[in-house]
């Protein structure tokens, strides 16, 4: 058994044994190659390192107390890496290799899933990163799908807390018909400096708004958005939101617990009608929002009154982490065990 502090982990990389990588060359997926090396070898003119042609996923692993480990809902990130791919326009990684690719991952570093009851998981990262050289603008005929993992701590280390955000009104993260609906590196390139500005006024992520009209609500930063008015979960429909597992799975929750859902552009002025505000995402499955300040318009909206999360979010929250630790049945059928 490794001797790490795994409630304290921070959500950061720590080195493990192995990665898993797959080259696409001639028109084909090569073999899956273990590595225990943190490098790659690439060439300089790769497409990936000029022209943004890159598209990760993030998800998680979970150990029981029965002792098994769970995937939570791969192959919904599998299909979203297939939606990331064709969105810019790179060799698609088949079913059953990105399965190959996560669970050989896994269980080459089983000694690095952290215990039950640590409130830590192994997050898994696929990559896919265009490796051929390119100098003109055009995709690569080469790529490279790889796979790494690494232990990460409970989001919230003094609890599930309520967070403050702002309304980033100076910056879009993506255009209408851009590539927001992907999970591409260029989304974050372009979403860093409303993050940083953000982080330096105290705040903890910026909120985006559509680009076009900045009148509805696109996502907390690096996650989804989701109000709770009474019986109703409420989340945007946008073309230029990245369509959240997690939110998905929130959603199946919420109508499972009687709730209405609905998905529909958000205005921002409703901000004012919510009972419960929160970001969701694989890293923290739900951060509580406790207050948004849009500094343009002077207002500030407040939830959580006595600094506590609202009693929906937390009821969704906890569900959820039940299912993925195998508390709970798992009566959607998400957790794949790694055998
Ligand atoms: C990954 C990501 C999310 C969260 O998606 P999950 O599948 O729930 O982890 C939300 N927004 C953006 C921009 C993302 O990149």
């Amino acid at each position: 058994m490794l001797n790490l502090d795994w409630s304290h982990l921070p959500f950061g990389y720590v080195k493990t044994d192995y990665n898993v990588r797959c080259y696409y060359r001639d028109g084909k997926w090569g073999e899956l190659e273990i590595s225990s090396s943190e490098f790659i070898n690439l060439h300089m003119a790769a497409s990936s390192l000029h022209y943004g042609q890159e598209a990760f996923e993030g998800m998680k692993a979970f150990m029981g107390k029965d002792g098994k480990i769970r995937v939570f809902r791969w192959e919904e990130n599998a299909r979203r890496m297939e939606s990331s791919a064709n969105g810019v326009m790179m060799a698609v990684v088949p079913n059953e290799l990105f399965k190959k690719a996560i669970l050989t991952a896994i269980k080459m570093n089983e000694r690095f899933v952290p215990p039950y009851g640590t409130g830590a998981s192994l997050y898994l990262r696929p990559l896919l990163i265009g490796s051929g050289a390119r100098v003109g603008v055009k995709p690569a005929d080469e790529y490279l799908f790889m796979v790494f993992v690494t232990p990460v701590g409970p989001y919230f280390k003094e609890g599930f807390k309520p967070v403050s955000m702002m309304i980033a009104r100076d910056h879009d993260r993506a255009a209408p018909k851009g590539t927001g609906r992907y999970k591409v590196g260029g989304n974050y390139a372009a979403s860093l400096s409303a993050g940083e500005e953000a982080h330096h006024d105290g705040f903890a992520a910026a909120i985006f708004l559509d680009a076009r009209e900045k009148k509805y609500i696109d996502e907390a930063g690096p996650a989804n958005f989701f109000g709770i008015k009474g019986n109703t979960y409420i989340t945007p429909k946008s073309d230029s939101i990245l369509p959240s597992i997690t939110n998905k799975s929130l959603m199946d929750l919420a109508r499972d617990m009687g709730m209405e859902v609905e998905v529909r552009p958000v205005p921002v002025e409703e901000l004012k009608e919510f009972d419960e505000v929160g970001a969701c995402g694989t890293a923290a499955v739900i951060s509580p929002i406790c207050r948004i300040v849009d500094h343009v318009t002077g207002e500030e909206y407040k939830y959580c009154s006595n600094g506590e999360a609202g009693p929906v979010s937390t009821k969704l929250y906890k569900r959820l982490q039940a299912i993925q630790y195998g508390d709970e049945p798992d009566v959607f059928n998400w957790n794949t065990i790694v055998e």
